[in-house]
C-alpha cells in the first residue's frame, strides 16, 4: 500500500487468503466495484496485483474511462493495475447467438468465464496461485453465478483457485457506494457490454425516463 495513502477508521474484519496464499490476483471490473474490496485488502495488507481485463465493455471511449478510474484508484493505494487486452473481437465471437439473452442468462455466464478464465491464465502465467473478482459486490449480480464461473475457470489449471469471498457482507456493499462518493468515481449506468446499454435504454424509454448519456455521472 502507498505509504501516502490513509486508511481511517477501516472496520471490516482482517481479510486472510485461504490456504495460507500470501499474494492475490484481483480481476477488477471497474472503480466503483473495486473500490471497497481494494480498500479491504490494503487493510489486510494482502500483496496484491489488479488485473483489468473486460473486453465486454462498449464502446472503447466507455472502456477506456472505466479502466482510467480503476487505475486512478490502484495508483493513489499503491496497487499494481495491470492493463489486460480489449480482444473485443472475441468476446463478441464468444457471445453470438445470445445478444438477447437478459442479463444474468447464458450470455453473462459466457462472458464472466472469458474474464475469468484469462485472469486464471495470467495467474498461472505470473506465479498466483488464487485470484478473486469485484463482479460480485454488486447486488445486480448473481453471485453463484460468478462463483460458478470462477471455480470453472481455476479448475483449467493444477495450481489456481479461486477465492470466492462474500464481499457484500460486513457493510461492504453500502461502502463501496460510500467510497464511490469520496473518490468521486465515474458512475456507469449499463452493466457494460452493447446489449446491456441497448436493453436499460429501452427500460428507460417503456418507463418514460431519459435515454443514458455516457461519460457524464460521477459519484
Ligand atoms: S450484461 Fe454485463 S455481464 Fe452480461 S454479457 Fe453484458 S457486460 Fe457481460
Amino acid at each position: 500500500m502507498s505509504e501516502k495513502y490513509k486508511l481511517d477508521n477501516y472496520k471490516r474484519p482482517e481479510l486472510q487468503l485461504p490456504n495460507n496464499e500470501d499474494k492475490l490476483l484481483l480481476h477488477s471490473c471497474c472503480a466503483p466495484c473495486s473500490g471497497e474490496i481494494i480498500e479491504a485488502i490494503a487493510a489486510s495488507n494482502i500483496k496484491t496485483t489488479v488485473y483489468f481485463y473486460n473486453p465486454n465493455i462498449h464502446p472503447i471511449d466507455e472502456y477506456e474511462i472505466r479502466k482510467d478510474e480503476n487505475r486512478r484508484f490502484c495508483e493513489k493505494v499503491g496497487f499494481e493495475c495491470i492493463d489486460g487486452d480489449y480482444d473485443k473481437d472475441n468476446w463478441f465471437e464468444r457471445v453470438k447467438g445470445l445478444e438477447d439473452e437478459p442479463e444474468r442468462g447464458e450470455r453473462c455466464t459466457k462472458c464472466f468465464d472469458m474474464r475469468f478464465e484469462r485472469s486464471a491464465l495470467f495467474a498461472h502465467e505470473n506465479g498466483f496461485n488464487i485470484f478473486a473478482t469485484t463482479l460480485g459486490i454488486s447486488r445486480w449480480k448473481d453471485m453463484n453465478q460468478i462463483n460458478d464461473s470462477g471455480h470453472r475457470s481455476a479448475a483449467r489449471y493444477e495450481d489456481i483457485s479461486f477465492w470466492d469471498f462474500n464481499w457484500r457482507k460486513d457493510g461492504g456493499s453500502s461502502r463501496m457506494i460510500e467510497i464511490s462518493k469520496r473518490e468521486h468515481f465515474y458512475q456507469q449506468e449499463y452493466c457494460g457490454c452493447v446489449y446491456s446499454l441497448r436493453d436499460t435504454n429501452r427500460w428507460r424509454r417503456q418507463n418514460n425516463k431519459d435515454r443514458i448519456i455516457r461519460g457524464v455521472k460521477f459519484y
